[in-house]
């Protein structure tokens, strides 16, 4: 197989942790017989000081005729004090926007060598968890109708959660796909006893449903979800739910996991095309210093190879290899707690020997 990748190594940290995330890439295309051709383009604040604007048209373009794209981090204080449409977080929205994502894959995962990283109570993760929460990235409140008016107390505004059968149909496609690959169980959070919204959303994730009779598919409210994140983690599997609560609920699932280096997604629309990215930032208070945690992006990496290219076998590889490497003890600043904390280029390497 051959495969086109659109690099957007972005600014701060985002440099040292795609060209590890490349050098597993081509390291699983020589196992495995594939090969990854990259080219690179700018983003962000680098975008910025080169032409002008955070996200240039050649980098679209760039993006939507490669078979995926894989993003570091943008931003840094450098474009703090920039007017907020040319500030280098505007291009992630317009990247997303411009290849039509539509669902955003965030997996939660606790690492058994990390287990004292997870800020809740050894007992409530004895089991552990693995999460995958797939969010709708495209509609809902964030793109409702919104505005100011005159209303009952004067001065108001307001914004609109609107989702139409379409939207909620595709996303909820997206989780039940996701679940077949993993234990084929879908939570669908929502707030139906209160929101309009909220009931075409339950009652079409429910019609949808009837088409993977072998994933299970049941109801939860967000206010309880909320508490069960923290309550019981390991009772859930696929989480599918809306824009702002999965908004919400992805930050507080990435919490419990302890360590936001650690943390990878997806961005998928209606190809397969994808932008996978780790969830963190452009870290500037540690760039440049070979202190970065490469793994959230080595992480994006795998899950475009088993998302946009169906490589189940060769992302499965690479986890086992980050795995590995965290019961060998090699550990970043970040997850080491002061002791032995080996560089990205060292946990790179560690991370090359064992795929
Ligand atoms: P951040 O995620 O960059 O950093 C928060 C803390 O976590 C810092 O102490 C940092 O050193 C640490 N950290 C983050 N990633 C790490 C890694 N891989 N290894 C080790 N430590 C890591 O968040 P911030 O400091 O709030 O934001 C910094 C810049 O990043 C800002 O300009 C912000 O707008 C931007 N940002 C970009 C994205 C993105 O590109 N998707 C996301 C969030 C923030």
């Amino acid at each position: 197989m051959v495969m086109n990748i659109a690099l957007l190594k972005g600014d701060g940290i985002g440099p040292e942790i795609v060209d590890s995330a490349v050098e597993v890439l081509k390291k699983t295309g020589e196992k495995y017989g594939h090969t990854f051709n990259f080219t690179p383009y700018l983003i962000g604040g680098c975008a910025i000081d080169a032409t002008g604007e955070p996200l240039p048209k050649e980098t679209v373009e760039g993006c939507l005729a490669a078979d995926s794209v894989l993003l570091g981090a943008v931003g840094g204080p450098k474009w703090d004090t920039l007017p907020g449409n040319m500030r280098p977080e505007k291009a992630l929205l317009g990247i997303r926007a411009a290849m039509e994502l539509y669902t955003n894959l965030r997996p939660a995962k606790l690492y058994p060598a990390l287990k004292d990283d997870c800020p809740l109570r050894p007992d409530i993760v004895a089991n552990g968890f693995d999460i995958l929460i797939v969010r709708e990235l495209t509609g809902g409140i964030y793109f409702g109708d919104r505005g100011y008016r005159e209303g009952k107390y004067g001065e108001e505004a307001y914004d609109t959660e609107c989702y139409s059968r379409m939207e909620i149909e595709r996303i909820a496609r997206a989780a039940f796909e996701a679940a077949l690959v993993r234990r084929c169980n879908v939570i669908s959070i929502d707030k139906a006893n209160v929101l309009e919204s909220s009931r075409l959303w339950r009652k079409t994730v429910h019609e949808v449903a009837a088409d993977y009779p072998t994933v299970t598919c049941t109801d939860m409210l967000v206010d309880n979800a909320a508490m069960q994140l923290v309550k019981n983690p390991s009772q859930f599997d696929v989480i599918v739910t809306s824009n702002m609560f999965g908004d919400i609920l992805s930050d507080e699932a990435s919490q419990i996991t302890g360590s936001i280096g650690m943390l990878a997604s997806a961005s998928l629309g209606a190809t397969k095309r994808g932008l996978y990215e780790p969830i963190h930032g452009s870290a500037p208070d540690i760039a440049g210093q070979d202190k970065a945690n490469p793994i959230a992006t080595v992480l994006s990496a795998a899950m475009m190879l088993r998302y946009a290219f169906g490589l189940e076998e060769e992302a499965r590889n690479i986890e086992r290899a980050v795995d590995d490497v965290l019961e060998a003890g090699v550990r970043t600043a970040d997850i080491a707690h002061g002791v032995n904390a080996v560089g990205c280029k060292e946990m790179t390497a560690e991370i090359l020997k064992r795929l």
